[in-house]
């Protein structure tokens, strides 16, 4: 079936006025940005509904892509006729539509709306013609006016006479924008790119941060990093990512603090610089992968002692999911068979044996004043590098093919 457009309707949209304005303009803009790599295709966010006009490109893979994005609560795929399209035309376009998702024993109704006063048939009019011509045209099919398997819809409009049949769950959610900015400390684990949809779920815009140890964490550990977000931009558009060079931090850490705190020390370090990030890019609070009892760091007392370096809020959209729980979602939002890519990342090396669960806070601070807080801080902060990454970046595999090339 050739479609022309697809019609998307908007996810919970209980705010009026300026909000809603603000939400219908955001998600245009976040599908806009999502469906970039395909050619010729229109977005209009109209008030009640988003069209995206495919202009000719295949429906499939662009459903795909929007059945990602927050701030949708269904969509379906529409064939638009002209708006002096005859009878006969509705009656054969209707016919294909309801052939393709048709199987034996299934049931029908049309149900068509009349916006355009000035078309020849009434409502009752295309009803009928229509259902006729299927009654007509498909074996053993049968009308059922309560809860059909297929709703053929006809929408007859100033602007065209639009047919859809099916309506697809959307991924809920606000769009992405809407809920404010905050910046996210994101590994290359399971857990916190998980934490990040979750986040982003909720309308916030996300700005990765990335600590990474070079020469003890590799190119490719970076890359994944990379990749992971660009996995998430498919929900919401265009992400922030933010490299912060952490060598000289952990070196001195391992150097000058006693074992069972360098944990301890090196996340107080982390959530120093993040939150200076954070500042600093007007964002508002500091999102982690963190769930409570899953590893030393993890535990209550240890985030008390870790959190004690900034006011922020430090948001932890995983605190109570068991890992089951956590996998779960990473394979829905195929993040998973990246994370698990062996890379070794900066925290699990100079990670101590045994690290303290329950961390003193007095202790905590008297063993930091062995290394420079302020003057590690600063270098890493002069240090930063940005990159914007967008749907469908590579980072792994443009770096194989650079090795490729080598070899
Ligand atoms: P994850 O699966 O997200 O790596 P984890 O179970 O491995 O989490 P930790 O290694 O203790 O747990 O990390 C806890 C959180 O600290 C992570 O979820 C993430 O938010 C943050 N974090 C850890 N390592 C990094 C890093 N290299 N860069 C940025 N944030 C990090
Ligand atoms: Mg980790």
């Amino acid at each position: 079936m050739k479609y022309s457009e697809i019609m998307v309707r908007y996810g919970e949209l209980s705010t009026k006025g300026k909000n809603r304005r603000d939400f219908i303009r955001q998600l245009g803009k976040n599908v806009r940005d999502i469906l970039t790599e395909f050619e010729g295709i229109e977005v209009l966010a109209q008030r009640d509904r988003l069209h995206v006009i495919l202009n000719g490109n295949d429906a499939t893979p662009v459903m795909d892509a929007i059945g990602k994005v927050f701030g949708i609560e269904t969509y379906s795929p529409v064939v638009r006729l002209s708006k002096d399209a005859t009878l006969e035309d509705i009656q054969k376009t209707a016919l294909e539509m309801i052939n393709e998702q048709y199987e034996e024993g299934q049931t029908f109704k049309i149900t068509t709306k009349r916006q355009n006063k000035d078309y020849p048939l009434n409502t009752y009019g295309v009803d009928n013609g229509v259902g006729g011509y299927v009654l007509d045209n498909i074996e053993g099919i049968n009308v059922q006016m309560k809860q059909p398997d297929i709703d053929l819809r006809v929408d007859v409009r100033l602007t065209g006479i639009y047919l859809s049949s099916l309506t697809i769950q959307g991924a809920l959610g606000l769009p992405v924008g809407t809920g404010g900015r905050g910046t996210m400390m994101l590994s290359g684990g399971i857990d916190s790119p998980v934490a990040a949809y979750m986040a982003m779920k909720r309308g916030v815009k996300v700005d990765m941060i990335h600590f990474f140890s070079p020469p003890y964490t590799s190119q490719q550990a970076l890359a994944k990093a990379k990749d992971l977000t660009a996995k998430l931009t498919a929900f919401g558009g265009t992400i922030d990512f933010i490299e912060v060079p952490f060598t000289k931090i952990q070196e001195d850490i391992k150097e000058k603090v006693p074992e069972g705190y360098l944990m301890t020390i090196q996340r107080r370090m982390m959530l120093r610089i993040a939150a200076a990030i954070t500042l600093d890019r007007h964002c508002n609070g500091v999102f982690t992968g963190e769930s409570l009892g899953q590893v030393a760091s993890q535990t209550i007392e240890s985030m008390r002692v870790i959190n004690e370096v900034t006011s922020l809020p430090v948001l932890r959209p995983l605190l109570s999911l068991d890992k089951t729980e956590i996998i779960k979602i990473a394979r829905k939002i195929d993040t998973y068979d990246l994370s698990i890519m062996p890379f070794e990342d900066c925290c699990t090396i100079f990670t101590p044996p045994s690290p303290k669960t329950k961390p003193d806070l007095d202790k905590t601070i008297k063993f930091e004043k062995n290394i420079d807080v302020e003057g590690l801080m600063k270098m890493a902060l002069e240090n930063l590098k940005v990159t914007k990454i967008h749907v469908g970046d590579d980072y792994l595999n443009a770096q194989k093919d650079v090795f490729a090339e080598l070899l």
